[in-house]
């Protein structure tokens, strides 16, 4: 593992323009939380990809990870680990008025590395946390899962839902 790094002194690794330096170093991006579902990084630590360049103004970054992102999954509802493949880039300039070449994350020298994590992994997380691409979801009668399940075993009496029927009971009176 690499040395653990919540924030770096960028001046320091990369003192004057035309520097560059890349490092592994280990981050902690943390908890994830959308709506009612939190999501954590395996282990909590992955070791980071940072390469740092010093520009005339400013540092040009770039951040590249893979985190073993562990929750559950949107259909089925299991325990489900996604890698999610982190490839982000910054670009600071210390004197300038345009906000696209401001970063966040940087202040001064210092670059927060923790919170650009933080918020790359949530960037790159998939739009449907899914265990797998195809994943079956659950029966919509009896709530089980339909993964690696026997289709015969969810026929119901092979009418679909039951309260359906019900239903068409009801308009027929
Ligand atoms: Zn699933
Ligand atoms: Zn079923």
């Amino acid at each position: 593992m690499a040395q653990r790094a919540d924030s770096i002194d960028l001046t320091k690794l990369a003192p004057s323009p035309g520097d560059g330096q890349r490092l592994d170093v280990d981050v902690l991006p943390g908890e994830l939380r959308y709506g009612e579902e939190t999501y954590g990084v395996d282990g909590d630590a992955v070791t980071a990809r940072l390469d740092i360049s010093r520009t005339i103004g400013g540092y040009a970054l770039r951040l590249r990870f893979t985190a073993p992102v562990a929750g559950d999954c949107v259909r089925c509802l299991e325990p489900a680990e996604v890698a999610v493949e982190v490839d982000a880039r910054e670009v600071d300039q210390a004197r300038t008025s345009d906000e696209e070449l401001q970063s966040p994350y940087v202040d001064g020298d210092e670059l927060d590395l923790r919170s650009w994590a933080r918020d790359a992994l949530a960037l790159a997380m998939p739009g449907q946390f899914l265990c797998r691409l195809d994943c079956a979801g659950l029966c919509a009668v009896c709530g089980a899962s339909l993964n690696d399940a026997d289709p015969a075993d969810h026929e119901h009496g092979g009418g679909g839902d039951p309260r359906w029927d019900k239903l068409r009971e009801l308009k027929l009176e």
